[in-house]
């Protein structure tokens, strides 16, 4: 019997905890995770999740403590380790930038020559510095970067941003995007083929679920002389179902559409005839 399971590392508790657990959830993976527990083993998956610090991730990753983890790239590229990123997840998007007070005269980066910038991201800031040649002094802080320069500690900071309104509250302004970020899966670069294995079936499940999040199932009623036309429209995965309605001369046509295509694809067929169109989202989608 094959006793192999996987061990992933998530998020304990803050803005990449909802979103990874609901990731998991989707690809039909069941556990229960409660505030309190480090590690929990999933009921229906040869999954072990253990809930971690995100700066902590990486680290047991590249070490083999956790075979798999789901953080920020931000994260991954600060701590440097030997992982490999297994596929980018695109939620948490936020991006790394350089603030400086509202009174702070910034013309181009050189402003920042010589000057004091506090952040939690020293190593992603010092290979942007000195890419652009400019001398600066990283002030590495844990958190609260954004009252730095109000405490008089720095001239400017380097922080994540996702609105911008902490930057605004703290009387600081946007001046450069240093980094853009979202989440993403890691792995150990030694994996077993047990475990290699079990890889290979989660992310069936895992590309499954981005693939229903993009596409659409779209059901309308088209009078017979269009099917021709409308099925151009439609490819579907394969070629759209058509069947006949009980009124003479009309078919229901079932497809799939992209939801980039989907409202151009809607104006064409209403053009061709169509009426009674209905949207469904799709759970999962296995090609
Ligand atoms: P931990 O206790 O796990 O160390 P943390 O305080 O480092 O948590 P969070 O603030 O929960 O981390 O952010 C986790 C990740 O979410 C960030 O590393 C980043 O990838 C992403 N993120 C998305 N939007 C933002 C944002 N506006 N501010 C900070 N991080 C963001
Ligand atoms: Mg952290």
């Amino acid at each position: 019997m094959n006793k192999t399971v996987i061990k992933l590392a998530i998020q304990k508790k803050g803005r990449l905890s909802e979103k990874t657990i609901e990731l998991l959830k989707n690809c039909g993976i069941k556990f229960i995770s409660n505030s309190s527990s480090l590690k929990t083993k999933a009921f229906n998956f040869p999954m072990e999740i253990l809930f971690l610090r995100d700066d902590d991730i990486p680290g047991y990753v590249a070490d083999g403590v956790a075979d798999f983890g789901i953080l920020g790239m931000n994260e991954i590229d600060e701590k440097n380790k030997n992982v490999s990123i297994i596929k980018k997840l695109g939620f948490s998007k936020c991006r790394l930038s350089i603030a400086v007070p509202n009174d702070f005269n910034y013309t181009s980066i050189h402003s920042l020559e010589g000057k004091k910038i506090a952040t939690s991201y020293p190593v992603i800031l010092k290979k942007f510095l000195t890419e652009n040649n400019v001398s600066a002094e990283i002030h590495e802080i844990g958190g609260s970067v954004e009252i730095a320069p109000t405490i008089g500690l720095t001239d400017a900071i380097c922080d994540l941003v996702s609105t911008g309104g902490t930057l605004l509250s703290n009387g600081l302004k946007e001046v450069e995007v240093i980094y853009k970020s979202e989440s993403a899966l890691i792995g150990n670069k030694n994996l077993s083929p047990e475990k290699q294995a079990i890889l290979d079936k989660w992310m069936l499940r895992i590309e499954a679920v981005y693939k229903a999040q993009n596409n659409k199932y779209i059901l309308m009623n088209v009078p017979n002389s269009s099917i021709e036309a409308v099925s151009k429209l439609l490819p579907g995965m394969k070629s759209p179902t058509v069947i006949p309605l009980r009124e003479e001369g009309w078919s229901s046509v079932h497809s799939v559409i992209n939801q980039d295509d989907f409202w151009e694809i809607i104006e064409k067929v209403k053009r061709e005839g169509a009426e009674g169109i209905l949207v469904c989202p799709i759970e999962q989608m296995i090609l």
